[in-house]
C-alpha cells in the first residue's frame, strides 16, 4: 500500500520500550542471541584488551563488534550456553567487572581527545576511586566529563557533567537545570558530584529515573549560578583520518567485524578510545604517513575517509538482529550509501536515518530523511524522527531506492 500526504497520528508506529540497559553480567536477549555490552574503563582499551575483545567476538559471538551511542562496545549472537565461558574470558582479560555489582556503577563518558593529565581524565581517575561509595542509581544514569575549553559531548545524554564556564572555570552541571555550579578544583567537583548523587536518591530520584526529570530545586550547597560555555559549530567531532593522538576510523552504522578491527590494530597502535559518534580513536604516532594512508581507500568494513557518505547515515541493527524490527536496515543503508558515493560525508546536505521500528535507537534527533520499519515495510518521514508522522507508508526496498534516487516523494 502506498499513501501520500501528512498522516494522522495513528500512523505512528509504536515501539516496545525497554527500561533497562544490558551489560556483560546482564546480557539482553535479542533477535540473534544474547547481546553482551562491555564498558571500557575511562573510555579506553589498551591494544591487547581490544584484541582480546576481537577474540571474544569470534569465539563466542557472531564476530561483530558494535559501538553504541553511549560509547560502549558490544558483542552479539552469544548463546546462553556460551555466556558463562565468555564472562570468564572477559573478566580474565579486564573487559568486565569481576561481579555484577561492579558493573552497576554509573557510566563515565570522557571527551575522547583528552590528553594525559588534563582535567577530563584526572576527574575520571578521581571519580573512579569514589564510585564505590555512590548509592545505587538507575541503569541509564551517566556522567559526562567534558572539561576542554568548549564541550563536545553536549548532544550525549548525561545526568551530571563536568564542563567549563564561559570564563574557563570548572563547573558541575545537573541535567535539566538552566545554570551550573562553579567548583574550585577537580577534588571539589568530584565531591560535589558524589553529594549530588546521594541527594538525587534521597529526594526521590529513583522514581524519577533521570536527573532532568527530578524537579526538586538543587540544594543550597550546590547553588547553580554560572552559565556554561556552549559548544561552537567548529568544535571538532573526530573525523576519520589523521588525528593528533593517532588516527580516527569510523564504524559503518556503528559496527565492524572483529577481523576488520584486528587488521587496523597494528603494532604501532597503543590503545583504542571509544566515542559516542560511531568512531574509534586509534592511539599511535600521528605523523606516521603509512599509518594514515594505508587504509585510506573506501572500505566496506571501516570508514577511513571523512567524505564517506555513511557518515551522514544512521541505521540501527534492524532485522534479524533486533527482535523488535520487522525490516532489515543495514543492508538497505549500505545500498543507499553506494548510490551516494559521490556525497561529501558529514557535510552532505541532510542525514538519513533507517530505523527497524519507531523506537529510533540509532538517532534520537530528526533527520532529513527517515525510514521506519512497520509490519515488514518502510514508512518515509521527512525532517523528523523515527516515530514522527510519515509522508508515505508501506514502501518496499525498491520504492525506497527509487525515492532515494529521485528525492521525489510525490512519485511514491
Ligand atoms: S530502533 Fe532498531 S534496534 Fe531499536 S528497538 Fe527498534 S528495531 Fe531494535
Amino acid at each position: 500500500m502506498k499513501e501520500q500526504g501528512v498522516k494522522e497520528k495513528s500512523l505512528r508506529a509504536s515501539p516496545r520500550v525497554r527500561g533497562w540497559c544490558p551489560g556483560a553480567w546482564r546480557p539482553m536477549a535479542t533477535g540473534d542471541g544474547l547481546l553482551v555490552r562491555v564498558r571500557p574503563p575511562l573510555g579506553r582499551l589498551p591494544r591487547a584488551r581490544m584484541l582480546s575483545l576481537c577474540e571474544a567476538a569470534e569465539n563466542w559471538g557472531s564476530g561483530l563488534i558494535e559501538l553504541t551511542r553511549r560509547a560502549n562496545l558490544q558483542l552479539r549472537g552469544v548463546t546462553e550456553a556460551g555466556w558463562p565461558d565468555l564472562m570468564a574470558f572477559l573478566v580474565e582479560h579486564g573487559l568486565a567487572a569481576p561481579d555484577a555489582e561492579g558493573e552497576r556503577r554509573p557510566a563515565l563518558l570522557l571527551a575522547p581527545d583528552w590528553r594525559d593529565g588534563d582535567a577530563t581524565v584526572e576527574a575520571a581517575r578521581l571519580l573512579e576511586r569514589r564510585l564505590a561509595d555512590w548509592p545505587a542509581l538507575p541503569d541509564k544514569w551517566g556522567l559526562a566529563l567534558d572539561a576542554g575549553p568548549a564541550p563536545v559531548l553536549a548532544d550525549v545524554p548525561a545526568d551530571l557533567r563536568l564542563e567549563r564556564s564561559i570564563e574557563g572555570g570548572l563547573l558541575v552541571r545537573a541535567d535539566g537545570r538552566d545554570l551550573a555550579t562553579p567548583v574550585a578544583d577537580l577534588e571539589a567537583a568530584v565531591e560535589l558530584m558524589t553529594r549530588l548523587a546521594h541527594w538525587f536518591v534521597d529526594t526521590g530520584g529513583l522514581a524519577a529515573g533521570r536527573m532532568r526529570r527530578l524537579t526538586a530545586p538543587l540544594p543550597g550547597w550546590a547553588a547553580a549560578t554560572a552559565a556554561w560555555a556552549e559548544s561552537s559549530d567548529d568544535t571538532p567531532i573526530l573525523t576519520p583520518g589523521p588525528h593528533p593522538h593517532g588516527r580516527v576510523v569510523g564504524l559503518p552504522f556503528g559496527r565492524a567485524s572483529a577481523s576488520a578491527l584486528r587488521a587496523v590494530l597494528r603494532d604501532d597502535i597503543t590503545g583504542v578510545r571509544v566515542t559516542p559518534w560511531r568512531r574509534l580513536l586509534l592511539e599511535g604516532e600521528p605523523a606516521n604517513p603509512t599509518l594514515n594512508t594505508q587504509e585510506s581507500a573506501p572500505d566496506e568494513d571501516l570508514i577511513h575517509d571523512a567524505r564517506d557518505p555513511r557518515l551522514a547515515m544512521d541505521a540501527c541493527p534492524g532485522a534479524p538482529y533486533c527482535a523488535q524490527a520487522s525490516v532489515a536496515t543495514q543492508g538497505l543503508a549500505q545500498a543507499l550509501a553506494e548510490r551516494r558515493r559521490e556525497g561529501s560525508g558529514e557535510s552532505a546536505a541532510g542525514r538519513l536515518h533507517i530505523s527497524g521500528c519507531a523506537k529510533g535507537c540509532a538517532r534520537s534527533g530528526p533527520a532529513a530523511v527517515c525510514l521506519t520499519g512497520r509490519d515488514g515495510r518502510y514508512d518515509l518521514i521527512l525532517n523528523g524522527c523515527a516515530d514522527d508522522v510519515p509522508v508515505a507508508t508501506g514502501l518496499g526496498e525498491s520504492d525506497v531506492i527509487e525515492y532515494w534516487e529521485t528525492r521525489d516523494a510525490s512519485r511514491l
